[in-house]
C-alpha cells in the first residue's frame, strides 16, 4: 500500500520536527501526539519510516541483529563474526490496543521445554520493532499490564520473557510513538513522563492551509503513485538530511552554560526530576544537528523545551496545553536576542520545493485547543440554578441543576465471570489474581501449575517405562493455572433528565449520586458512558470513554426538563452497548438506569427492557421516586430488565468515612 509522503504533510510542523529529532537521536525517548480525531496524526506517523534510512541486519535473524554489533543474547544467535548483513527498510510496528501479552513480548513454549527439553520462542512485536518504530494508536487506552511491559522494555532496551523458570531475552530498542485523543481518557503519569516529547495536533485554522491539506489528500487518493512521485525528491532530501544529522550528532556538544539555561527553564516550569533536563539537552543537540550547525544555541534549547516540557510542567487538569511563551523566554534569559521571534521549527535547508506552506500560529501555547469543549451536545440551558418549573402542558422549560453531594458508592457488579481487562469491579478469569484451579493449556502453556502437571503424569509412569529417577512427562500431562481476579467494565448510565425529576428538586441529588458512581468507576478503571432522556428523545451525551473527567463535566452541564421518553432512553442505551460490543467485545457492560420509572412520551418501555434482557445486558435500576405515595414503577422496570433494584438511598456504601479518601485520591491522580 502506498503511504502518504512525509514531505507532503501540510502543517503539523511540531509533530514532524519531533519525529525527525527522535529519528536523529533515538535516546530522546519517543513522541506522544495528542489531538482530536481527524488531524491526520496516524498518517504522519506512518509516513515517517519512508524517510528513515534502511538498517543492516544479519541474514536470517528474527531479532534484527546488526552485523557489526550483534546482540550477545540473541535467541537466534550467536551469530558468527563477520556474518553477512543485508539492508531492509526501517519497520513501523503497530501495537494494537487490545493485543495480548504474548503478542507484545513473544511466546515461550514451556510445554516444549518440559517435554522435549528445548527452548522454543516465538518473537513478538517488541522483537519486530527493534531498531525501528513502535507505534501505539490510542495509547491512552492500552491495558495497564501492556503499558508496564512496554515501559520496562523501553527503559532497558531489552525484553525479558520468563515463564516458570524458563527465560529468554533479546534487544528491543525502538522509537516509541503514541497518539491519543485526550477526550477518551488521560494517560497514566508514569507513561506520560516516559515519552521524550509531546506535541498537540490541531487542525490548521488558516483557510488557505486547510484547503491545501484537502487538495493534497484528494490528489493522493486519486493517484497515489503519481502523487508520491511528485514528492520523491523531497523525501530523498529529508532522508539524506537525517543521515547527515545523525553523523553530525556525535560531534555536537552542549555547552556548560547552556546546561545551566536548561536547568533554569526546567525549574521555572516546576518540573520534577532530571529527565526533562536530559531530554531537552538531547533534543537541542539533535535540533542543532538537523540545522546543520556544529554547536547548540539558545534557539535549539527553546525548540527542544517547547516539545519536552508541556507534559512535564506542573499543571492542573483543566489547564490549556502547551507552554507559556513569555515564561519560556524569561527563563531562557536576557541573552535571547529576539524573544518575539517565532522559532523556526523546520530547518531552512531541508525544505525544498513542495514544502508545506507555513501554518498559522504554531506555538502550542496560544490555547487553540479549547480547554473545555465540553458543552452538552445541544448546549443551551442557562445554568442559573434556579428551581425549575415543570409544566406538563408545555413541558419545555428546562434548567441545569447543580450537582449534589457525593458519597462513597457501593460496588455494583456484573453477575457471572468475565474475561475482560484487569480492573476492580466484576469477577473474572484474569492473567493475575489467585489460582482457582488447573486446566490443560488452551494454546501455548504459559502459567504452569506444577502440582497438577505432576499429578496428571503420575498414573502413567509405569506404562511409559520409567526406570530411573525423574518423571516421564508427556504433552498431555501439562496443566496451567486458572486464575480469578476482577475485571473492569463499561458502566453506561441512563439518566432520566425529564421535568418530573426536576419538579421534585431531585436532580441535584441524582447528579450527586451519579457523580459518586463515576468516582467509583474511576477507581475501578472502568469505561463510562452517559445517555440521558428528556423532552422528545434520548441523547448519547458521552460515548463510552475512560475519561471520568469528561463524564463529570457532561453530567454537570446536563439540562433537565420536558417529558419522559423512557423507551427512547432504553433503546438508545441498547444501541450504544451494541456498538461498543463490536469495538471491545471482552468488556462486559453494566447498565445503570437512574429513573423513577415513569414514562410520558413514546411507547411502552417494557418491550425495550425485555430486548436488553434477552441480549444479556446486566443492569441496575436506581429508583429516584420520592414522596408519600409511591408507584414503584422503577421496581417493575428492574424486573423487566432482569436487573437489580436499588433506591437512591441504597446506593451508598454506608462507611462514609471512606468518601473523603476516594475524592482526594481522585484529585491527586488528576493533578499528578
Ligand atoms: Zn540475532
Amino acid at each position: 500500500m502506498t503511504q502518504f509522503p512525509f514531505s507532503a504533510i501540510v502543517a503539523m510542523d511540531d509533530m514532524r520536527l519531533a519525529l525527525i529529532l527522535n529519528a536523529i537521536s533515538p535516546a530522546i525517548g519517543g513522541v506522544l501526539v495528542r489531538g482530536e480525531k481527524g488531524t491526520a496524526k496516524s498518517t504522519a506517523v506512518r509516513a515517517l519510516t519512508a524517510v528513515l534510512p534502511p538498517v543492516e541486519v544479519v541474514a536470517g535473524c528474527r531479532f534484527s541483529c546488526s552485523p557489526t554489533t550483534p546482540d550477545p543474547q540473541c535467541p537466534d544467535g550467536p551469530h558468527p563474526a563477520g556474518a553477512g548483513g543485508q539492508p531492509r527498510p526501517t519497520r513501523l510496528v503497530e501495537l494494537p490496543v487490545g493485543a495480548t501479552e504474548d503478542r507484545l513480548t513473544g511466546s515461550l513454549d514451556v510445554g516444549r521445554a518440559l517435554t522435549e527439553g528445548v527452548t522454543s520462542f516465538q518473537p513478538g512485536l517488541l522483537a519486530a520493532a527493534h531498531r525501528g518504530v513502535l507505534y501505539v494508536d490510542e495509547v491512552n487506552l492500552l491495558h495497564d499490564h501492556l503499558v508496564d511491559l512496554l515501559l520496562d522494555a523501553a527503559a532497558l532496551g531489552t525484553s525479558y520473557v520468563e515463564r516458570d523458570g524458563v527465560s529468554v531475552q533479546h534487544a528491543a530498542r525502538f522509537l516509541l510513538v503514541g497518539t491519543m485523543n485526550p477526550e477518551e481518557g488521560e494517560l497514566r503519569p508514569q507513561l506520560l513522563d516516559r515519552f521524550g516529547l509531546t506535541v498537540e495536533a490541531v487542525a490548521p485554522r488558516d483557510p488557505a492551509t486547510r484547503a491545501e491539506v484537502v487538495r493534497r489528500r484528494i490528489a493522493f487518493d486519486a493517484d497515489p503513485a503519481a502523487f508520491t512521485a511528485r514528492f520523491a525528491d523531497d523525501e530523498a532530501h529529508i532522508a539524506a538530511s537525517i543521515v547527515a544529522a545523525r553523523a553530525r550528532l556525535a560531534s555536537i556538544v552542549v555547552d556548560d552554560s547552556l546546561l545551566e539555561v536548561i536547568a533554569a527553564v526546567c525549574a521555572s516550569f516546576g518540573v520534577d526530576g532530571l529527565r526533562a533536563d536530559i531530554v531537552i539537552a538531547r533534543a537541542a543537540a539533535a535540533h542543532a544537528a538537523w540545522r546543520g550547525a556544529s554547536a547548540v544555541t539558545r534557539e535549539d534549547v527553546r525548540a527542544a523545551a517547547q516539545l519536552a516540557l508541556p507534559h512535564r510542567r506542573r499543571r492542573n487538569p483543566f489547564d490549556a496545553p502547551g507552554l507559556d511563551e513569555k515564561q519560556l523566554d524569561d527563563a531562557l534569559g536576557e541573552a535571547s536576542e529576539d524573544p518575539d521571534d517565532e522559532p523556526d521549527p523546520q530547518p531552512p535547508d531541508p525544505g525544498p520545493d513542495g514544502t508545506p506552506p507555513p501554518t498559522d500560529g504554531q506555538a502550542p501555547a496560544d490555547g487553540q485547543a479549547p480547554a473545555d469543549g465540553q458543552a452538552p451536545a445541544d448546549g443551551q440551558a442557562p445554568a442559573d440554578g434556579q428551581a425549575p418549573a415543570w409544566d406538563p402542558a408545555h413541558g419545555a422549560r428546562e434548567s441545569v441543576a447543580p450537582t449534589g453531594a457525593t458519597f462513597r458508592a457501593r460496588r455494583l457488579e456484573v453477575p457471572g465471570k468475565g474475561k475482560g481487562a484487569t480492573g476492580r469491579r466484576s469477577r473474572a478469569y484474569t492473567d493475575g489474581g489467585r489460582t482457582v484451579g488447573a486446566r490443560p493449556p488452551q494454546s501455548v502453556l504459559r502459567d504452569l501449575h506444577a502440582t497438577a502437571t505432576l499429578m496428571a503424569s503420575a498414573p502413567h509412569q509405569v506404562r511409559r517405562g520409567r526406570t530411573g529417577p525423574g518423571l516421564v512427562l508427556d504433552r498431555a500431562d501439562l496443566r496451567e493455572r486458572r486464575r480469578e481476579g476482577r475485571e473492569s467494565n463499561l458502566v453506561l448510565f441512563l439518566v432520566d433528565a425529564s421535568g418530573s425529576m426536576a419538579a421534585r428538586r431531585r436532580m441535584e441529588a441524582v447528579k450527586g449520586a451519579v457523580l459518586s458512581l463515576l468516582l467509583d468507576a474511576y477507581q475501578r478503571r472502568d469505561k463510562v458512558g452517559l445517555v440521558c432522556f428528556r423532552g422528545a428523545s434520548a441523547q448519547l451525551l458521552l460515548p463510552p470513554t475512560s475519561s471520568v473527567d469528561a463524564a463529570a463535566r457532561r453530567l454537570d452541564t446536563m439540562p433537565t426538563g420536558g417529558q419522559t421518553p423512557l423507551t427512547a432512553g432504553l433503546t438508545e442505551a441498547h444501541a450504544t452497548l451494541r456498538r461498543e460490543r463490536l469495538r471491545d467485545p471482552q468488556r462486559r457492560p453494566l447498565l445503570v438506569v437512574v429513573t423513577d420509572g415513569r414514562h410520558t412520551a413514546g411507547g411502552d418501555p417494557r418491550a425495550a427492557a425485555l430486548r436488553l434482557r434477552h441480549d444479556g445486558v446486566a443492569s441496575v435500576v436506581v429508583d429516584c421516586e420520592s414522596g408519600p405515595v409511591r408507584l414503584r414503577l422503577a421496581d417493575a422496570l428492574a424486573q423487566a430488565l432482569g436487573g437489580e433494584y436499588l433506591s437512591l438511598d441504597d446506593l451508598g456504601d454506608l462507611s462514609v468515612a471512606a468518601l473523603a479518601g476516594s475524592v482526594r485520591a481522585y484529585r491527586r491522580e488528576m493533578v499528578a
